[in-house]
């Protein structure tokens, strides 16, 4: 089995629930042989998280630390089922993220009906700056599948396969139905899915061992796991910047 390259879902101190620091997350990466390693904490929306200023300021982060490299980024709260985002978060500090998730949190979006819950993900994925759905397997907030891997492949958006949300006794315990029906759609549509840890504590990051039998029980090819190819991502993110980039 290859090795996974890739965690582009972790979160710091400054979320204000989660307890590493940059330095200590991209060490952690290091030292199990990850080459690119996502900074997402959690956008102004989510009670407890940061300001705009910590996403403003993330240029001051060296692009690589311990040789891993370093996406600045953020996991923007979907807000409404329009897909509105966080307010805080405006186009000026989009356009300089290096990665942007967006999921549906319930501090920030009650659950609706399958078709609002549909048409929050639908119009956050059509967001020219959205690169990944986090945690689009949440029982909680269920959605048409083919719909959203649709919208998805139509909009080069990454589908999340997170690995937190498998943990026993976590709030979205039970979603392995879901999910195991995404991944059927995606290798339908020929959709790459990317593997996140969602790390709130460095020693989470880099382990997708939740996901392991969901993604064996769906027969995904390693092909459609992106984490597997620095390449393959690379290629797949620019062709959504190559949009953003001219707004
Ligand atoms: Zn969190
Ligand atoms: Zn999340």
């Amino acid at each position: 089995m290859p090795h996974y390259k890739l965690d582009m879902h972790t979160h710091t101190i400054a979320s204000g629930h989660a307890y590493s620091t940059v330095t200590e997350n991209a060490k952690y990466a290091a030292s199990i042989g990850l080459e690119y390693l996502g900074i997402t904490d959690h956008a102004p929306a989510m009670p407890g998280s940061c300001g705009y200023l910590h996403f403003l300021n993330l240029k001051v982060l060296p692009e690589y630390i311990d040789c891993v490299k370093i996406f600045k980024g953020v996991e923007l709260n979907i807000m409404d089922y329009e897909g509105r985002i966080d307010k805080a978060i405006y186009k000026k500090i989009l356009k300089r993220l290096d990665i942007v998730i967006a999921s549906l949190h319930l501090p920030c979006i009650a659950p609706g009906t399958e078709e609002e819950n549909t048409s929050a993900i639908v119009n956050a994925v059509k967001n020219p700056f959205v690169n990944i759905i986090g945690h689009p397997g949440d029982p909680r907030y269920p959605i048409n599948i083919k719909k959203v891997v649709t919208a998805a492949r139509d909009n080069n958006t990454l589908l999340e396969i997170n690995n937190s949300s498998f943990a026993k006794g976590g709030s979205r315990e039970g979603g392995e139905k879901i999910v195991a029906e995404l991944l059927k759609e995606c290798i339908k549509q020929s959709l790459p899915v990317i593997l996140g840890s969602d790390a709130h504590y460095h020693t989470a990051i880099g382990n997708f061992d939740n996901c392991r039998d969901v993604l064996m029980s769906a027969n995904m090819p390693d092909e459609l796991i992106i984490n597997y190819n620095t390449k393959k991502f690379d290629d797949f993110i620019s062709l959504k910047k190559r949009i953003s980039r001219e707004l």
